[in-house]
Parts: C-alpha cells; sequence; structure tokens
C-alpha cells in the first residue's frame, strides 16, 4: 500500500434523529414563499440563474462523499428551515420545472424534508446525508467544502490512498479510501 494522505474534517456532535416538528415547516414554506416572491419582483430574473459549478469526479468525489460521512454533516448545522434557499436557487428551479407553479415548488421541498433529521440541523439534514436532490439545493450546498476537503482536491496528483479523520470536540471517526487506479488531480465534471 503506498503513503497514506490524512484528509482532516470536523466531526459533527452526536445528536438524536427526531421527526421535524411542524413549526419548522411552516417556517421553511414562509421562507420559500419569500424566496419565490423575491424572484418574482427581480428586474431581471434571468440573471440570477447561477452557473453549475462543476463537481468532483472519480476517487475524489469517493473521499469527498466518505469525508462528509464520516463528518456527518458539521456544516449543515447552520441549514436550520432556510437552507440557505433563496430567489437565485428559485430562478433555477423554475426554469428547470415550467409545469410547476409556486405551490408545486413548495411541495417538491417539503416532500423531500428529512422523515427524521438530526435534532438542531437543517431540515434536510437526515441519517444518511442531505435529503434533497442536488438540482433543488442551493447552489451554495452544491460547492462548499471545508478547508481539509478543498486540500485534499488541490492536491497533484492525487494520493493513492487516504485516510478521513473527523475529529471535534472529542469525538473522533475514521475511514480508508484506496483509488482503483493514479489519477493526476480531481477530475471535475
Ligand atoms: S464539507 Fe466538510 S464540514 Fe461539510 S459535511 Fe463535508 S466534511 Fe463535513
Ligand atoms: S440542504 Fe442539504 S447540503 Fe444544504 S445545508 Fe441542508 S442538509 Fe446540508
Amino acid at each position: 500500500m503506498g503513503k497514506v494522505h490524512t484528509v482532516s474534517v470536523p466531526a459533527a456532535q452526536e445528536a438524536p434523529l427526531v421527526r421535524p416538528a411542524s413549526y419548522r415547516i411552516r417556517a421553511l414554506k414562509r421562507h420559500l414563499v419569500d424566496s419565490l416572491r423575491d424572484l418574482r419582483e427581480a428586474k431581471h430574473p434571468e440573471r440570477l440563474i447561477q452557473k453549475r459549478t462543476a463537481q468532483p469526479e472519480g476517487f475524489a468525489a469517493d473521499v469527498v462523499r466518505a469525508g462528509c460521512t464520516q463528518c456527518q454533516g458539521h456544516c449543515c448545522r447552520g441549514g436550520g428551515e432556510h437552507a440557505y434557499l433563496d430567489d437565485r436557487t428559485m430562478a433555477r428551479v423554475r426554469r428547470d420545472n415550467p409545469e410547476l407553479d409556486a405551490a408545486g415548488v413548495i411541495s417538491l421541498y417539503v416532500d423531500s424534508v428529512a422523515d427524521q433529521g438530526f435534532e438542531g440541523s437543517c431540515v434536510f439534514h437526515g441519517a444518511q446525508g442531505c435529503t434533497l436532490a442536488k438540482l433543488l439545493r442551493a447552489e451554495l450546498c452544491n460547492t462548499y467544502y471545508c478547508n481539509g476537503l478543498w486540500d485534499f482536491l488541490k492536491l497533484r496528483p492525487l494520493p493513492g490512498v487516504v485516510e478521513i479523520v473527523a475529529n471535534r470536540g472529542g469525538v473522533e471517526r475514521r475511514a480508508v479510501v484506496k483509488a482503483v487506479a493514479m489519477e493526476e488531480g480531481a477530475g471535475w465534471s
């Protein structure tokens, strides 16, 4: 086995899995109504649509997935009932779903809320990770990498073996990810 490269990520504190309280669903709906209104009132709504940011592929994607799995979503703790959604996300979702009216768009989101989510975290933060499809997420959610993952993604060439160490506040989880073949650097799609 080649040299093992360590990637350090935070570890979310243990929290119980709970059904989402109805006040949280109401808050999510209010936030979506506000975001859709902002979009309606925009002078140039088409300009709000952000370009899709490339995502890591292959081994790099495996490492990112393993990192977030061991971390268990520390960065999602701030998602609350807004999940970083705004008029820019709504502009993209409305473009992608022209057959849906505002109520239909809101239903897409409410139906995606985690049945059992981590207490105190984003309403879409379930036991297996984010329950919101990537096409419905805020661009920030699709493009955010904590420092440990960013530093790994910038490596050239990528290491063949990575040990993920998720550590924070006395919680530690580890996982090893091996590349099937050596790759020059992170592929992006
Ligand atoms: S991006 Fe970093 S902080 Fe966020 S879930 Fe993944 S490993 Fe954790
Ligand atoms: S929408 Fe998903 S990725 Fe974004 S903060 Fe919530 S759980 Fe995390």
